[in-house]
């Protein structure tokens, strides 16, 4: 009978057929399946704004997601602040990706703005929501709306400002950002300046102690081009991007980029810019890395936190519970009128175990944390 498996049969070679197997060299590839199945998802921050944010994301997906800025498929959460939701489904070669853009508010120039808050804010409600799911009936179906990755924009003028280190700070610890350098084409002589100023910003996110997120480190045994290609990523830091929503011909080709009096900048020429090696590494190569990150790292940290804070009210709430027993007040949860001093005693030591095996279960959770 015919392989399931078609082309990509890993028992398919005519060496195979006399060889006898198990068969989990199709774990892959069942793994695979499932997972086409269900479609993939992944969401995307982007911070600060006049810096092209819409123009890259655009340039980067292939999408006029922003198309007169009022699109159907956007959300605003919130009426006081513009953080936007834009989600879009699209496809390639029959793998579906849910892709969700959160666009937040131009942090302007004010000395003391707070705005970022609202980036935060947010961030923590998708973990809070997370959290709640995990926990509830429906785990099984659990809308996932964590963000993975925060493409954070830095002016072309070269250094942090004090809003950008408070920013990323506030961020860090939350979602793995990527800082980028915006409008990289205003950066002349292109390839000295580029160089330099990435340098410059590198040791900038070094020294205020910003943790970006880290492309994992290479095993020994992996091949020198995969090597090779996560030095150059590293080097690239913050990626100095440029981006267009024009198509311009030029010399009998079609390309996006922009126009100048003295010449074309191309968005996908990598002696232009790091658009290409963003793109590559945001959607080939380390999409999964970032959801992972996102997963094992932010959000552990994040129900940890959780996990400690409720354990710490239970036990306070523990603590008061036998203080008002022992100075004679009342029990701040409801007790009968008529009762007696006994059947007292008994109902405050039985929310005293209710509290204790909650306790008990928290504290147990915080240990396997620990360990694992
Ligand atoms: P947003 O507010 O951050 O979403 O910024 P937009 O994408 O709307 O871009 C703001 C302005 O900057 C527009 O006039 C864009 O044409 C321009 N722009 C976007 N990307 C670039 C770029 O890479 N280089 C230059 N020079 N201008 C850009």
């Amino acid at each position: 009978p015919r392989s399931p498996w078609g082309r990509f049969d890993p028992y398919d070679s005519p060496e195979d057929q006399d060889k006898e197997y198990v068969g989990f060299a199709t774990l892959p590839n069942q793994v695979h399946r499932k997972t086409v199945k269900k479609g993939f998802t992944f969401t995307l921050i982007v911070a600060e704004s006049g810096l092209g944010k819409s123009t890259l994301i655009n340039s980067l997906f292939l999408t006029d997601l922003y198309k007169d800025r009022k699109v159907p498929n956007a959300e605003r959460i919130s009426r006081t602040v513009a953080i936007i939701k834009h989600a879009i489904g699209i496809e390639e070669k029959g793998i579906k990706l849910r892709l969700t853009i959160i666009d937040t508010p131009g942090f302007g120039d004010a000395i003391n703005n707070t705005e970022w808050r609202h980036v935060e804010d947010y961030i923590d409600q998708q973990f809070e929501q997370y959290f709640r799911d995990e926990s509830g009936l429906n785990r099984r179906n659990i809308q996932d709306n964590r963000v993975h990755c925060c493409l954070y924009f830095i002016s072309p003028f070269g250094h942090l400002r004090p809003l950008d280190v408070d920013c990323m700070r506030a961020l860090h610890e939350k979602v793995n950002i990527i800082p980028v350098l915006a409008k990289a084409d205003s950066l002349t002589p292109a390839e000295v300046c580029r160089k330099k100023m990435k340098l410059q910003i590198r040791e900038e996110i070094k020294q205020f102690g910003i943790n970006i997120y880290q492309f994992p480190e290479c095993d020994s045994d992996e091949d020198e081009d995969f090597k090779t290609q996560e030095q150059i990523l590293k080097n690239s830091i913050p990626f100095a991007v440029i981006g267009s929503n024009v198509q311009v011909e030029s010399k009998g080709r079609k390309f996006r980029g922009r126009v100048y009096p003295w010449g074309v900048v191309e968005v996908e020429n990598p002696a232009h810019s790091d658009f290409l090696l963003l793109r590559n590494m945001l959607v080939r190569t380390h999409m999964q890395d970032l959801k992972d990150v996102t997963r094992e790292i932010h959000y552990e940290n994040y129900r940890a936190q959780c996990i400690q804070n409720m354990t710490r009210m239970v036990v306070l709430e523990r603590k008061r519970l036998r203080e008002k027993y022992q100075d004679g007040s009342e029990a701040d949860f409801p007790l009968p009128l008529a009762i007696t001093d006994t059947e007292k005693e008994r109902l405050i030591y039985e929310k005293d175990e209710e509290l204790r095996k909650m306790q008990e279960v928290l504290e147990r959770i915080q240990e396997q944390m620990q360990h694992s």
